[in-house]
């Protein structure tokens, strides 16, 4: 027989994928390493179990305990799961403009959630880092992750991640694109990548434009998931070799492509990340391998990205799909 233990044992592992459509004019192979395929959807299962992992380790979390972290979403879903499991209970502090899908997703693994406004700054008492200590201070035997300080996180992908694409890719990868949020992925990723090849893989980042990370102030964009207005201590600024900023209109046309096109439904990051890969991947040779990380996938988009009238409100073209009999057969 053949089977995990739980659900919490096949984090990690998820495949790479040839891109074979939207790369028209390009030499270099580009590669996607599809995290939607992790059991809670994204990325975050792997930093979610290392930093559980971790804290029971280290005393922090017992039996009983209350995990609260201000997440938009995907590392609540992680760490819901991985914390379901073993017996904890969860609190996630999100900002508004998560969409309702990812919230009812958290709720769905028995999470608890409390929304905070987008609008205020990280030191107004109703942002929502403000509000995730105050609930750490106060529920008892609260232990608080704090994704963006937590060195376990890119840790995490130090040790899965980054061997995981040097492994596939038997040591030719020369190239590795991931969009920077907490910084933990392509800190971690990048490192290991980075030390295997004796500093051959050339790292970049994929910033939403306005954020910190490409010189920005953190103004608002409308791609989830990534981009700062402050700097976290998992993102260790000497790992990308470049960072690549790219509009939401940039990020959400490209997106739409990769579920069209390539058969990828995934969100509004990944589409931000091929973006910069692309551009990255313009003057590469055929004997470049290039491995672009994709976060999440689509289906917590549907009421955004993948819907004409979100996407028309903000100005970003038609993605127009539903049809009549009479239109189809016109
Ligand atoms: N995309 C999405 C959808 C995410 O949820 C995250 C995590 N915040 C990222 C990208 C960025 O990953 P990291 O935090 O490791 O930089």
């Amino acid at each position: 027989m053949r089977y995990a233990d739980s659900i919490v044992d096949v984090v990690g592992g998820t495949p790479l994928v040839k891109l074979n459509h939207v790369t028209e004019g390009i030499a270099a192979t580009v590669l996607v390493k599809v995290e939607y395929l992790n059991p809670g959807g994204s990325v975050k299962d792997r930093i979610a179990r290392k930093i559980i992992d971790a804290a029971e380790e280290e005393g922090l979390l017992r039996p009983g305990g209350t995990i609260v972290e201000p997440t938009s979403g995907n590392t609540g879903v992680g760490l819901a799961l991985v914390a379901q499991q073993r017996g904890y209970r969860c609190v996630f502090v999100l900002p508004d403009k998560v969409g309702q899908d990812k919230i009812n997703v958290l709720t769905a693994y028995g999470a608890e959630v409390v929304v905070t406004p987008t609008s205020v700054p990280p030191e107004h008492p109703d942002s929502y880092y403000s509000v995730s200590d105050r609930l750490t201070a106060e529920i008892d035997g609260a232990y608080k992750p704090n994704q963006y300080q937590n060195l376990n996180g890119p840790l995490s992908h130090y040790e899965s991640t980054g061997p995981e694409i040097w492994k596939d890719t038997d040591g030719t990868v020369t190239h590795f694109v991931a969009g920077v949020g907490t910084g933990g992925t392509i800190s971690g990723t990048g490192r290991f990548l980075k030390e295997a090849s004796e500093g051959r893989v050339r790292v970049v980042g994929a910033d939403p434009e306005g954020s910190v990370y490409s010189g920005g102030t953190g103004r608002p964009y409308l791609v989830e998931g990534v981009g700062e207005d402050f700097w976290p201590g998992a993102y260790d600024p000497a790992i990308p070799d470049e960072i690549i900023p790219v509009s939401d209109a940039d990020s959400f046309a490209m997106t739409v492509r990769l579920a069209r096109e390539e058969g990828l439904l995934v969100g509004g990051s990944s589409g931000m990340a091929v973006v910069a890969g692309l551009r990255a991947a313009k003057d590469l040779g055929p004997d470049d391998v290039m491995v672009i990380l994709l976060p999440d996938g689509g289906r917590g988009y549907l009421g955004k990205i993948f819907n004409d009238s979100w996407m028309r409100s903000y100005g970003f073209s038609e993605v127009a799909q539903e049809k009549t009999v009479r239109e189809v057969l016109s």
